[in-house]
């Protein structure tokens, strides 16, 4: 067995999210990039160069991309050789959410109770956590700092087997086109087909913590993400939804076995400010 003291764990969230929040990445700078050179449409040009420049003045001053700096989510993926040692690890990762949203200046959103009190935390916990038990000796940690404008655009759907393939198309583009520009266009689609009700949507969730516009493994919903893709973009609700060929950087599809009689299908919407980040211990 190997020992992992949980203030590692603490440590490694605290920057993960530090980082996130004020770098979102070469690769996504590079698509944002790529996105304002096909655009024919000034305005929409015009909107892509403000993100970009947002974007590289949060990373070379080291504030928050944006003012919603998200609710704090993490994936935690625990080989069956390890063995936690320290604090409760739901108190380490709640402690390393704590420290980085205090000392990074990100903004605290989270209210205790969400429907009557409303009282805000103060540090941005409690973070959603989702543990994942795999093999070997190691322990992969990934956080989201998801904003609400895209994530309250999300859905679900318990479809039918027979709505196949064309009902999923359907289902993510009504979804895309209600949004309009409340997600925060150019956007990131994550879809979890598969499961049961709760696990799509957690399918849907882990699918914007991939790199972005990093495929499927799977030919078939690779393919289906291309097809989206396209289908989205020409949707015309482009950055910002001020019109132009860019709504949508990337879809990802995760999936799951499911029930005979069914096929879940959740949509989580991802906004440009695509703050994510993983690594091993
Ligand atoms: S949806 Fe994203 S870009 Fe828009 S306000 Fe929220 S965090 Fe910021």
């Amino acid at each position: 067995m190997r020992s992992i003291d949980t203030i590692t764990i603490k440590n490694t969230v605290k920057l993960l999210f530090i980082q996130s929040s004020y770098d979102i990445g070469d690769t996504m700078l590079g698509m944002l990039g790529k996105a304002k050179e096909n655009e024919d449409n000034d305005t929409a040009r015009y909107v892509l160069d403000q993100i970009i420049e947002n974007d590289l003045i949060a990373r070379n001053d080291q504030v928050p991309m944006c003012q919603d700096t998200g609710i704090a989510v993490v994936f935690l993926e625990i080989g069956n050789e390890v063995c936690f040692t320290g604090k409760p690890i739901e108190d380490a990762i709640n402690q390393g959410v704590r420290e980085a949203f205090e000392e990074a200046y990100l903004r605290k959103s989270i209210v205790d109770d969400p429907l009557f009190l409303r009282k805000n935390t103060n540090d941005n916990t409690p973070a959603v956590i989702h543990y994942e038990f795999t093999r070997g000796g190691n322990v992969r940690v990934t956080i989201a700092a998801k904003g609400f404008g895209s994530e309250n655009m999300s859905q679900i759907r318990m479809m039918k087997p027979a709505d196949g393939v064309e009902g999923v198309k359907s289902f993510v583009i009504e979804c895309v086109r209600k949004a309009g520009p409340n997600p925060c266009p150019p956007i990131v689609v994550g879809v979890g087909i598969g499961g049961s009700f709760e696990k799509a949507a957690i399918l849907s969730k882990k699918a914007l913590t991939r790199e972005i516009g990093e495929r499927s493994e799977d030919r078939e919903y690779r393919e289906l993400e291309i097809e989206l893709l396209n289908e989205l973009n020409s949707l015309g609700i482009g950055p910002a939804g001020l019109k132009g060929k860019t709504t949508c950087l990337a879809v990802h599809i995760n999936h799951f076995p499911t029930h005979i009689a069914g096929m879940p299908v959740a949509v989580n919407i991802g906004c440009h400010a695509y703050r994510h980040a993983t690594t091993k211990i």
